[in-house]
């Protein structure tokens, strides 16, 4: 059934793709984005098959009230978040929009009798900081991000908490899904790097020294953005969907890259292992607070978790996470941000 959908965060990497597919399916749009007019972040929106059914309108996180009802819209799908490793003020940079945002548009929701779902794009993020090798589900929370640990968990975790807690305390008339995705691959709509895909920009840039013992789960952002769409789409969906493909280590993802031709500067000196790993942890204290507290919490921990529900109830099938990462490194390539494959 074609719906009206307001879909905040519009320009971004995710947003391109679900908006993609919400308009391929015959629905109407609204995204919301900082300027409307700034060609530069929606002219592939406006450039998108079915981009009649789009129309864009301006919302900024950090003002107080960001999100109005709109009376015409019948689903809201709520992605807009500061998506950053590094920043100066993380009360400001992150937490403030991620939380105010998000409470903003659970009350534009509440504020339309038509509005029945509300998905919101929550994280991994929201469930751990330290992946310990427990095997990970929907009843996880991330108990130890802070401020200054992991701030970008800790904006991820308090917004999707304060929206369970403003649906328990105000029990609007509608109900809200969580999508909870690990590092998001796969194919860009603009030229901008996610902060996802730029840890491969990174490797073949040769920013990381050495292999280190870092494990990430990896999801392709087409598979991501089916599942916001059948979140919204399918009633029986509910409370939070971990949405990962698969498991890779940085030297299986290191291996796979050069096999494809993209070698660039490639890590070589291998420090996955014990030694290595305390080496890594020491010297993470001399890189930017975001990047340090990142790598003391992951280094030598192998994520374990349960994101078969995204398949079982959302009837999304994730691709092969090597398929994603050729396509993603194709992409890059494409975009002018890697050298092609020498192949
Ligand atoms: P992205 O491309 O950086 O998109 C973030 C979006 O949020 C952009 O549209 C951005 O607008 C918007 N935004 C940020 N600060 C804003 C502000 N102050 N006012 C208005 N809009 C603001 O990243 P993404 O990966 O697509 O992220 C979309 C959602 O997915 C976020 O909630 C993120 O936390 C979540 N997520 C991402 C991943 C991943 O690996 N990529 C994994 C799990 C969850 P501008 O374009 O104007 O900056």
């Amino acid at each position: 059934m074609a719906r009206n959908v307001l879909v905040s965060g519009a320009t971004g990497y995710i947003a391109g793709h679900v908006i993609e597919q919400l308009l391929a399916a015959g629905n109407t749009v609204t995204g919301t984005v900082r300027d409307p007019n700034d060609k530069g972040k929606t002219a592939h929106l406006l450039a998108m098959p079915g981009a009649e059914r789009l129309s864009l309108v301006a919302a900024d996180l950090t003002d107080p009230d960001p999100f109005t009802a709109h009376a015409d819209v019948d689903a809201i799908l709520h992605l807009a978040s500061p998506y950053v490793i590094n920043v100066q003020d993380a009360q400001r940079d992150l937490v403030d929009p991620a939380v105010q945002g998000t409470l903003s548009m659970l009350r534009a929701a509440a504020a339309n009798p038509r509005v029945k779902r509300i998905v919101l794009t929550s994280s991994m993020a929201a469930v751990t900081d330290n992946p310990d090798g427990r095997v990970l589900t929907d009843a996880d929370w991330n108990t130890t991000s802070s401020l200054v640990r992991n701030p970008y968990y800790y904006s991820k975790t308090l917004a999707e908490r304060a929206a369970w807690e403003f649906m328990e305390r105000e029990k609007p008339g509608l109900d809200l899904v969580a999508i909870n995705p690990f590092l998001v691959i796969g194919p860009s709509h603009t030229k901008a790097v996610n902060t996802s895909p730029q840890t491969l920009v990174d490797m073949l840039k040769g920013t990381y020294p050495a292999v280190m013992a870092l494990t990430w789960g990896f999801v392709d952002v087409r598979d991501v953005a089916a599942a916001h769409v059948a979140a919204m789409n399918r009633p029986e969906a509910n409370g939070r969907y971990l949405c990962v493909a698969a498991n890779m280590s940085m030297a299986e993802t290191a291996a796979l890259m050069r096999a494809e031709g993209y070698a660039g500067r490639l890590p070589k000196l291998d420090l996955s292992g014990g030694f290595g790993t305390a080496l890594m942890k020491l010297a993470s204290y001399t890189q930017p607070k975001g990047a340090g507290s990142y790598l003391r919490t992951h280094l030598g921990q192998v994520p374990r978790y349960d994101a078969t529900r995204v398949t079982r109830e959302l009837g999304v099938s994730y691709r092969p996470v090597a398929q994603s990462l050729q396509d993603t490194l194709a992409d890059l390539a494409r975009w002018g941000h890697i050298p092609a494959a020498a192949r």
